[in-house]
């Protein structure tokens, strides 16, 4: 097993969800990855089973409590459990390639899933979660999050893309947004493919993708160009 995830949530249904499919899908029925789940609820410790409570201070919405999720995180994540503990959280550091890299090249990891406003401080601080959000924008829960992360995670492990050159070529692995593609037909309603990509000539086929890819990342993401410059590579 290269890579165990472990999701706390209060809607363990969601999952494996689009992980269950495809290559993702895949790569969980031979074992090279693993989820598990983890019902928040379970470890409520009032007879009405509460997992969140007003907010201290005031105003709208409802706070996940810290002493529910605090148990459920132990069990989930004992001491000595190398995984990183991750909370999906708006209020992260975003998730890059380089980061999903990073997660893929370790032992997996205990992902708490948000729900309501948010969770209590204290929970974050005591049982040191590192917060990745997935963009800025808000979604209702931590678990589509946590999907995207896991996603991306486990077709980075080794044997999951079949094509495993198609991985280092394509955007962010070299700081970069990729180079357009072109297939059959030859014409597309009057549009052709360019004809470079048909000459047969790799060196300048090389070279065309590279050019294609700066030109598009220098008018769409032109902070990513600045930064790929300043590389060494
Ligand atoms: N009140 C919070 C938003 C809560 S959204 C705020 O303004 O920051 C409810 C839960 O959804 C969060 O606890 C988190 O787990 C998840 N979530 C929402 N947006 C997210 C994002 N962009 N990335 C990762 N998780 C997110």
């Amino acid at each position: 097993m290269s890579f165990r995830a472990t999701v706390l949530t209060l809607y363990p249904e969601m999952f494996p969800g689009a992980l269950g499919q495809s290559l993702a899908g895949r790569a969980l029925d031979a074992g090279t990855w693993d989820l598990q789940t983890v019902q928040i609820r379970d470890f409520a410790v009032d007879r009405h089973r509460t997992v969140d409570d007003t907010p201290a201070g005031g105003g709208a919405g409802m706070v996940m409590r810290a002493d529910v999720l605090a148990r459920a995180i132990d069990q989930a994540s004992p001491r000595g459990d190398t995984r990183p503990r991750l909370l999906m959280s708006p209020r992260g550091k975003p998730l890059t390639q380089e980061k999903v890299r990073t997660l893929a090249a370790g032992p997996g990891a205990t992902i708490l899933c948000g729900r309501f406003e948010g969770v209590d401080q204290r929970v974050i601080e005591a049982r040191g979660l590192e917060e990745v959000s997935i963009g800025d924008f808000i979604l209702s829960g931590g678990e589509p999050a946590a999907l995207v992360l896991l996603d991306a995670v486990v077709r980075l492990l080794p044997g999951v893309m079949g094509n495993e050159v198609s991985g280092e070529e394509e955007s962010f692995e070299n700081g970069l947004l990729e180079h357009p593609h072109y297939t059959r037909p030859q014409v597309f309603e009057g549009m052709t493919i360019p004809e470079v990509l048909t000459s047969g000539n790799h060196g300048k086929i090389a070279a065309w993708r590279r050019a294609e890819a700066e030109r598009l990342t220098r008018e769409r993401r032109p902070e990513l160009l600045a930064a790929a410059q300043g590389l060494t590579k």
